[in-house]
């Protein structure tokens, strides 16, 4: 046999594989995705999902749980095209020293979680570095896992951040994972506009 013939046999073998397991996949509702891990391109990714779905002229919301030092550029481009935004305006930070005052922060952006997770309008919900409101006890834990599970039937949800803790792993249908196998930052180069937020 060919080397054609024989790569187009294997393409062949995958086309029908690929078709069966297409086949397969019939259930419609949204998903709850978490992508976490150590390395770069959490945020990022779930942003993008943002920009699919808006760019489909689907509603989406987002709510970030650190303090931003800088406004990110999505959240320019995405509150143009009215998307609501819920950030921690005051509290949590990487080098926070306030337990108090950041679980009030906390508590604030999730009141508005609340509302997303409850708007079946909604097909898109981003809550971007939730997994640490965990972690560090800042949110009650089973109120967030039930309030992901009890969301509308379509609507999407997707929580980044590190370090996500069992049961949000557990509750997710998709789970992404990202390494960390190198970083700019470790080599000395300063985090960049337009690169890194
Ligand atoms: P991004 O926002 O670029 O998608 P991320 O959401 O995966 O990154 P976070 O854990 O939220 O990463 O980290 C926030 C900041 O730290 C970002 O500016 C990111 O570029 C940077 N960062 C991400 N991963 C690493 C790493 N492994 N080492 C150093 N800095 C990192
Ligand atoms: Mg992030």
């Amino acid at each position: 046999m060919s080397g054609q013939e024989k790569h187009k046999r294997k393409s062949q073998k995958l086309k029908e594989k690929v078709d069966a397991s297409i086949e397969k996949a019939q259930i419609e509702r949204g998903i709850f995705l978490v992508i976490t891990g150590n390395g770069k391109g959490k945020t990022t990714a779930g942003f993008g999902t943002v920009t699919r779905a808006v760019g489909h002229g689907y509603k989406a919301a987002v709510a970030q749980f650190i303090k931003g030092t800088w406004a990110c550029g999505e959240r320019i481009l995405l509150e143009q095209h009215g998307v609501p935004f819920s950030v921690m305006e005051t509290g949590f930070t990487w080098d926070t020293q306030d337990r108090e005052s950041d679980i009030l922060a906390a508590k604030s952006v999730w009141a508005d979680v609340k509302q997303y997770l409850q708007d079946p309008e909604l097909h898109l919900v981003l809550l971007d570095e939730l997994t640490y409101m965990l972690s560090f006890d800042y949110l009650d834990k089973q109120e967030v896992l039930d309030a992901i599970k009890n969301r509308p039937e379509n609507q999407t949800v997707i929580v980044t951040g590190r370090g996500a803790i069992r049961e949000l792993r557990d509750l997710a249908d998709t789970v992404s994972v990202i390494k960390d196998e190198k970083h700019a930052y470790t080599a000395g180069i300063k985090a960049r506009q337009g690169v890194d937020w």
